[in-house]
């Protein structure tokens, strides 16, 4: 059975492509019609996914984002800067939107201590750029249903993300999780 009625995400509706092994990063626009920002990523991005939380940004009518890490040393704002906010400053993930459009153009974690330290979160979709990696899995599914995702529609949604080759998690990736779950053992001592 085929569950095409479900819209996931733009980018993965009709399919979900790869990516390009040797393509080495691109730049990134927000939706703004002029002055635009322009984030430009010297890196291939790693662990992209859709994911279901409500914090990501995502496309108008799209149940998930579609969110990656690059390490924040590869990661620039090379065009109006002065446009950028900081959604929220309390949360773990400092998201710079675009005050004008609205999009994030990337999100960035200032404490050390936290296991994806390092890392910036970009939604390769605002790049023209060819080559990204894919998406590898759906993570934070079950919280659609906190953006208003019907709960009786969720049996569609996972066969779907199957269907399309995206595992779903109802958080992160086992890998993921794997990771969060060493950094804390480390930071305590245990291992
Ligand atoms: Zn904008
Ligand atoms: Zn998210």
């Amino acid at each position: 059975m085929s569950h095409h009625s479900v819209h996931i995400h733009p980018a993965v509706d009709d399919g979900v492509k790869r990516g390009n092994d040797s393509f080495t990063g691109g730049k990134l626009y927000c939706h703004c019609s002029s002055d635009q920002v322009e984030v430009t990523v010297d890196a291939q991005c790693a662990h992209n996914h859709v994911c279901g939380c409500t914090k990501c940004w995502k496309p108008e009518g799209a149940l998930f984002s579609m969110v990656a890490v690059v390490p924040r040393d590869k990661l620039r704002v090379t065009a109006h800067e002065e446009k950028l906010e900081v959604v929220d400053p309390t949360a773990a993930i400092q998201r710079h939107a675009c005050r004008e459009c609205g999009v994030h153009m990337y999100g960035r974690i200032e404490n050390t201590e936290h296991p994806f330290h390092g890392l910036d979160f970009i939604h390769t979709e605002l790049s023209r750029d060819e080559g990204w990696a894919g998406p590898e899995f759906a993570a934070f599914v079950s919280s659609i249903i906190e953006s208003g995702a019907d709960p009786q529609n969720m049996d569609a949604v996972r066969s779907r993300l199957k269907e399309l080759g995206l595992p779903p998690y109802d958080c992160l990736s086992p890998p993921l999780m794997d990771a969060i779950a060493t950094h804390t053992a480390k930071s305590k001592g245990g291992l």
